[in-house]
């Protein structure tokens, strides 16, 4: 009841933006899921893969899976025959091996890639040079299974609108730039997630376009 309240007033709060709600439902418990499900979400993000790998034939075929934490490269292949979406695209190495899983399942995979946008230590994510790096190689042109849609990033922890809005921008600059340097021909090229329980309307106001909930939905994670 709770979850399905929560879950139809961020779909309320969401229309007319053209931002889609990522339902973060790491650590919670299939029977969870199932209730978001029947509210009428369809855009699950896990962390962890072997999570997800475990909860995914335990709900419906239609449900998009986004896998929002950090990848090793030898947990593709857990990955590869759902997944719809890596947002957590970090290096050339890892879209690599996506790419080969993606072809084995003859699918194609989508990818976001991360960009490091907090003033923490701690939060990863590539950095503008090293984004160009991978987009300009001959290996990244080689790839066919799959396709970066746009951008993710994770903000700083902080209750300081200022810089929230300031890390929100440089993401959103970030994918206009990449739009118009590498993508300009594609469409699918469109995604800025960003924005989390406790920012996602700072990041709603600075375009996103998927917003990544766990705790204000499911409460906070024990
Ligand atoms: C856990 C997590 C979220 C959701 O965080 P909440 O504060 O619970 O909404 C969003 N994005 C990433 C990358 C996460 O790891």
């Amino acid at each position: 009841m709770i979850i399905e309240n929560n879950i139809r007033r961020f779909e309320a709060e969401l229309a007319g933006t053209g931002a889609r709600l990522v339902v973060v439902t790491k650590t919670h418990p299939v029977e969870k899921l199932r209730e978001a499900y029947e509210a009428g979400a369809r855009i699950f993000g896990e962390n962890r893969p072997q999570e997800m790998a475990a909860k995914q034939p335990e709900l419906p075929a239609d449900v998009e899976w986004h896998l929002i934490g950090h990848l090793q490269t030898n947990k593709v292949k857990l990955l590869a025959p759902f997944v719809h979406t890596v947002q957590s695209i970090d290096s050339l190495r890892l879209l690599q091996e996506l790419d080969k899983h993606a072809a084995r399942h003859n699918r194609v995979i989508n990818g976001l890639l991360q960009f490091y946008i907090a003033r923490e230590e701690a939060k990863s994510g590539l950095s503008w040079e090293e984004a160009e790096e991978l987009l300009s190689s001959e290996a990244y042109r080689q790839l066919k299974n799959v396709r970066l849609t746009g951008v993710m990033g994770v903000a700083t922890f902080t209750e300081d609108e200022n810089q929230l809005r300031a890390e929100f921008g440089q993401l959103r600059g970030y994918f206009q730039e990449l739009k118009s340097r590498y993508f300009a021909q594609e469409p699918h090229f469109s995604e800025v997630s960003m924005g989390m329980s406790g920012d996602y309307r700072l990041a709603l106001a600075e375009g996103s376009t998927l917003i990544r909930v766990g705790s204000a939905i499911f409460g906070s994670r024990g």
